[in-house]
């Protein structure tokens, strides 16, 4: 997992919140097995705020980097990461640092 961790994350938050409901769902069909739907259905919704939670705390954290490309303020998650708007690879280790101006001038 290299790149746009935050929105991956949320994507997948998002996508577990949906699941619970269709799981939740699938109870009213199955009204023997209600409750076990339920809890799972719940299970899975209660995850999914949690993770919700901690890319709160991830991207209060998260070190704030002004986008070389698009310049564009983003945040970095890790040590290597993508810009949220331009996709472009952001990264604090030296190897895998774009050239800037400074560089090119060396
Ligand atoms: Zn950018």
């Amino acid at each position: 997992m290299l790149s746009g961790k935050l929105n991956k994350i949320r994507t997948f938050a998002l996508l577990l919140i949906f699941i619970g409901f269709g799981i939740m769902y699938l109870g009213f069909l199955w009204p023997k097995a209600m409750p076990i739907f339920f809890i799972f259905g719940m299970l899975a919704v209660f995850a999914s705020v949690g993770i919700y939670f901690w890319i709160g705390t991830l991207s209060t954290n998260a070190p704030k980097v002004k986008c070389p490309q698009c310049h564009r303020v983003t945040k970095l998650l890790g040590k290597t990461d993508e810009c949220m708007y331009c996709k472009a690879i952001l990264s604090v280790d030296p190897k895998h640092a774009p050239m800037s101006d400074h560089d090119v001038k060396q």
